[in-house]
């Protein structure tokens, strides 16, 4: 998507609706915690670039979304920058991309991370808790972690995909970017 082709106040509902489990419990986080630490800003940060959130925006939504914890001029500080190089309006210059599912999955995720793929990353009791929390219906559950115990991560996604928008999915889920998108094309009709 171009930048600025999603507006900041649509954020929440989109987190709702369209961003998949990864960044949906990135969202949950940042606004629970009010810190992210950097493997989830990076992670999220770049994906909310790639939907279409202008730098603009991203500046506004991290300062709000660190705001009860950070002051003003310690986000300037320490934070910022970080997210312009994201954008590529420092250092390098370079357009960096989203990260794909393979690349989140393999990526290293300590205790006190809140970034990762949920199905890959976590155990199998506490995602089933989180799943039934997003309202994924029972029924489909075991689905999910059938797929999750056999190491198929992406397919568990794919399932995922199919429960929260009650549709027929039959494209392979392999970058949180593409579930952005094809989420909203069941919901634009
Ligand atoms: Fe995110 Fe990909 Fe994992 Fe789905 S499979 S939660 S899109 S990393």
């Amino acid at each position: 998507s171009s930048a600025g082709s999603i507006q900041l106040d649509q954020l929440d509902l989109l987190s709702r609706h369209s961003f998949p489990p990864c960044m949906k419990k990135l969202s949950e986080h940042l606004r629970l915690n009010h810190h992210m630490r950097h493997g989830g800003r990076m992670q999220y940060g770049l994906f909310l670039k790639g939907i279409g959130l202008s730098l603009e925006d991203s500046l506004r939504y991290w300062r709000d979304g660190f705001s009860q914890k950070t002051d003003a001029d310690k986000f300037e500080k320490d934070y910022s920058y970080n997210i312009r190089h994201n954008y590529g309006v420092v250092g390098k210059r370079a357009n960096y991309t989203p990260y794909s599912c393979i690349k989140i999955i393999m990526s290293n995720v300590g205790p006190d991370d809140a970034h990762g793929c949920p199905f890959r990353h976590g155990d199998l009791s506490h995602l089933k808790q989180q799943l039934l929390a997003w309202n994924v219906p029972v029924a489909g559950l075991n689905k999910v972690a059938d797929y999750v115990t056999q190491g198929h991560f992406q397919l568990a996604c794919g399932k995922y995909f199919q429960l929260t928008h009650g549709v027929q999915f039959d494209v392979n889920i392999n970058h949180p970017n593409q579930y952005f998108v094809e989420s909203q094309k069941v919901f634009s009709g």
